[in-house]
């Protein structure tokens, strides 16, 4: 297989596949299971509960987790090597998939207490930090950090305090890339620093959905993180100082639950166009990196691959959490998950 600059193509794009237990009221109202992980050979394998005698469909992925696992499992398997990699210079994307319920921002942020149930953007948080505070003095780090959401192909500002539901434009310049004009960047010293403008840009996040009567599950986020790191003994002849730049992108995807079920009629189904559409781009893009055949990479066809053209590709490192929930009534939509997330891997 092909390798580029000693990493295999293969592992720098990642495709795993998270199961959530049933939850207590799936229980309660008598749901079965119609899913089955196998952690041990990476596949997953669901059952139409509707004809019991089918033939149960199977995929395989990078790996797989089943509902035992936990979220310092997933983060030291899918996400430290990818922070690990930022430190270091390079860009990372950690994206969340699956429909609405399926557990992506539980896998994304999780919950504050007890510690264990912290979720990969918290993990990255104490990661990155705690490497500062290892490496040596002479080592010097800048952090900054932004908060977006994408709404109907429509950014948004999540730091931008009593202005976030202005609409910020993509730029592209030959220095910068591809970038939000205007974006709040800020920088932060430590885990409390970052952690509570995650909480700042969530409580934006829905106050902005409040006001405007949506749903969090109908726009994308990404939380980036940029390190800096400035390193005095590769100090270059003229005197200046060598930098290197890493940027990681946290990304929890809007519900990819699809239009038919939904009978989405106006503003829902214009949503629900935009977000089918946004997501096929993004597998568009996954599949021909994984692939490596294509000379072309799909990055312009939505505002989500478009920002994040420079963290995905190239010689950056990508891992896609797919979520699903076990329960019988999710057959429809697990099937469609796990075919994306197959597509992309
Ligand atoms: P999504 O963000 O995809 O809409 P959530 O992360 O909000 O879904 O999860 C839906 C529900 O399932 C929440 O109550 C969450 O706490 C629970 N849940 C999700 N994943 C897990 C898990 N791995 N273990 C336990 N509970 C989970
Ligand atoms: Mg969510």
């Amino acid at each position: 297989s092909s390798s580029d600059g000693g990493v295999d193509r293969r592992e720098r794009v990642q495709v795993v596949v998270r199961c959530r237990p049933l939850l207590e009221k799936e229980i309660a109202d008598g749901r079965k299971s119609c899913v089955e992980v196998d952690p041990i050979n990476n596949s997953v394998q669901v059952c139409n509960p509707k004809q019991a005698d089918a033939q149960p469909k199977v995929f395989t992925f990078d790996r797989t987790y089943d509902s035992s696992s936990t979220q310092r499992q997933l983060y030291d398997d899918v996400a430290h090597h990818i922070v690990h990699s930022v430190m270091c210079g390079y860009n990372g994307t950690v994206l969340a998939y699956g429909q609405t319920a399926s557990g992506k921002t539980f896998t994304m942020d999780g919950a504050d207490d007890p510690p264990e149930m912290r979720g990969i953007i918290p993990n990255a948080f104490e990661d990155i930090f705690a490497h500062i505070q290892q490496s040596q003095s002479s080592d010097n780090f800048l952090v900054h950090a932004s908060y977006l959401e994408i709404h109907n192909e429509e950014v948004r500002d999540l730091l931008a305090g009593p202005n976030s539901w202005v609409r910020l434009e993509l730029r592209e310049s030959p220095e910068a890339g591809v970038y939000v004009k205007n974006l709040t960047s800020v920088t932060v010293q430590s885990v409390a620093d970052i952690s509570r403008l995650l909480m700042v840009g969530k409580k934006s996040r829905s106050v902005a959905a409040t006001l405007m009567n949506q749903d969090s599950s109908r726009s994308h986020s990404i939380f980036t993180i940029t390190v800096e790191t400035s390193a005095r003994e590769s100090t270059l002849p003229d005197g200046s100082m060598h930098i290197r730049v890493g940027k990681l992108n946290l990304v929890d995807l809007a519900g990819s639950e699809r239009l038919n079920k939904t009978g989405a009629t106006g503003d829902r189904f214009k949503e629900l166009t935009n977000i089918n559409w946004s997501l096929s781009a993004l597998g568009n893009v996954i599949s021909a990196l994984v692939d490596g055949k294509s000379s072309h990479i799909p990055y312009r066809d939505s505002k989500l691959t478009r920002l994040l053209q420079d963290s995905l590709g190239g010689n950056t490192r990508t891992v896609m959490v797919a979520n699903i929930g076990p329960a019988d009534y999710n057959y429809d939509e697990n099937v469609s998950t796990l075919r994306y997330a197959n597509r992309a891997k």
